[in-house]
């Protein structure tokens, strides 16, 4: 058979992680990035406990953990200091923890990975696809790089261009909305008055929420500990957040009638002239899709399912499409083929339920912080101080948090995810009966 030749667009997070798995498998595989150069902006990102096992199945975990933030748990405290959110990675599982990490450190680790098989990786940066047709045995793109058109000829494509995707087949899509809040957000050094293993997060009713992720080093200052904060706001404000004087002293003051120490903090750092924050706009997207894969097409990442950030899942699902790919892709490399509809069969058998899961909960519980709704917030203060005395609803908490779900009561297995033995390393679930789709 000759080496299968997959094309991936968007070096995201989903894209970088899954030309790893294949071209460690020895696949070819081309990468179209329409940036020229790889320099991830945004705000830093909690990596939870099921992406950290695709960390550990990639081979990047222990780099990973020498930049990033380990992180023990999420707090988030009301306005009278009560804690309303109060769940620990360990009351799932003793040894799970999450890592805060800035998103150029998250890119610097996995290219450092895919530079060790640039043998089967070829970079086409700077390159923008724009549409695909598939044709029997081969997939074909259409793009541009520098106003040249171009097109070129795979055996299959990932699409992995994130929430904005237009690539996605349409026919796929059930759900593609913004979401009416976002958030402003920005990158500090880190806050010492504040636990440095803990995300915090401040909520007043559904229209406040403030969140303090300690996010680690970046690779060219690996001394100096950074944060990042954000801000929720309706997606009209956000262009004006903090534009004048006048709006960081009513900002300030928000805070400082509710949480003092972090106002400090925080004016601290606004009117510090060596750090001069820049704070930037984040907006979300909700993309839910009927299927992820056809034929010799699929779609990874935000473009297949992207969600609020509110329960912190994107990269982590992100990881875990990487992972799921890879492993049905061998599953399905069979005979000298690629049986194409065993392995998507396979891949939503992984994929469907826990995303499904993710989605649902992300759905019910964005209001609850974000919103105009008056009873959302009183609802959400009445109701999670009760669920978070009985341990089992703790548990649970934890165990959603972590990324490990799959359905109310079942969950991923962190060692199943991680483990990696060359060639050996395809579940052991070939003779499994797959559900039919
Ligand atoms: C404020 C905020 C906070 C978040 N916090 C968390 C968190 O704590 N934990 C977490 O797990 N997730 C978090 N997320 C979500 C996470 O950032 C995303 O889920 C994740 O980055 C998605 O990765 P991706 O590879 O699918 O897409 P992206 O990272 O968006 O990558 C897509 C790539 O495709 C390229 N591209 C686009 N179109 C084309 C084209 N036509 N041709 C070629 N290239 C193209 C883009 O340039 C880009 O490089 C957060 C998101 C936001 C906005």
């Amino acid at each position: 058979m000759k080496t299968p030749h997959f094309a991936i667009i968007g070096a995201g997070t989903a894209g970088l992680a899954t030309a790893i798995l294949l071209a460690r498998e020895g696949n070819n595989v081309t990468i179209f990035e329409q940036v020229d150069e790889l320099s991830p902006v945004g705000a830093g990102l909690l990596l939870q406990p099921a992406g950290l096992a695709v960390f550990e199945h990639l081979g990047v975990l222990d780099e990973a953990l020498t930049l990033g933030a380990k992180v023990t748990g999420l707090e988030g405290q009301l306005p009278d200091k009560r804690l309303l959110v109060n769940s620990h990675y360990h009351e799932a599982s003793t040894n799970l923890y999450g890592l805060g990490i800035h998103r150029s450190t998250l890119c610097h680790v996995l290219t450092q990975k895919l530079s060790q098989y640039s043998s089967h990786i070829t970079w086409r940066m700077n390159h923008t696809i724009e549409r695909l047709e598939e044709h029997p045995n081969e997939i074909r793109l259409f793009g541009f790089n520098q106003n040249q058109k171009f097109d070129d000829c795979f055996d299959a494509v990932l699409i992995a261009n994130g929430a904005r995707s237009q690539l996605r087949p349409k026919a796929w899509v059930k759900v593609d909305q913004a979401y009416p809040w976002g958030a402003a957000w920005s990158i500090v050094p880190e806050c010492l008055a504040l636990n440095p293993q803990i995300l915090h997060q401040f909520y007043d009713r559904s229209k406040i929420m403030m969140g303090i992720l300690p996010t680690g080093a970046i690779p060219s200052e690996p001394e100096q500990r950074l944060a990042s904060v954000f801000w929720s706001l309706p997606t009209a404000q956000l262009p004006t957040f903090l534009k004048d004087e006048q709006s960081k002293q009513t900002w300030l003051n928000q805070v400082s009638e509710r949480w003092p120490d972090v106002a400090e903090w925080l004016k601290q750092i606004l009117y510090n002239n060596q750090i001069q924050p820049k704070w930037l706009s984040a907006q979300y997207r909700d993309v839910v899709m009927t299927q992820f894969g056809q034929g010799r097409i699929g779609v990874i990442g935000d473009a297949a399912h992207a969600m609020s950030p509110q329960l912190g899942q994107g990269a982590n699902m992100a990881l875990l499409d990487a992972w799921a790919f890879s492993q049905s892709l061998q599953l399905a490399q069979k005979n000298q083929n690629i049986d194409w509809s065993l392995l998507w069969q396979h891949y939503h058998q992984h994929r469907r339920s826990s995303t499904q899961f993710y989605q649902f909960l992300s759905r019910l519980l964005t209001p609850l912080y974000q919103s105009d709704h008056w009873w959302a917030g009183g609802l959400r203060d009445l109701v999670f101080p009760w669920m978070y005395q009985i341990p089992y609803f703790r548990k649970e908490m934890a165990i959603t948090v972590s990324g490990l779900k799959t359905g109310p009561f079942q969950q991923l297995d962190y060692q199943k995810i991680a483990q990696y033995c060359e060639k050996e390393n395809v579940l052991n679930s070939k003779s499994e009966s797959l559900p039919d789709y």
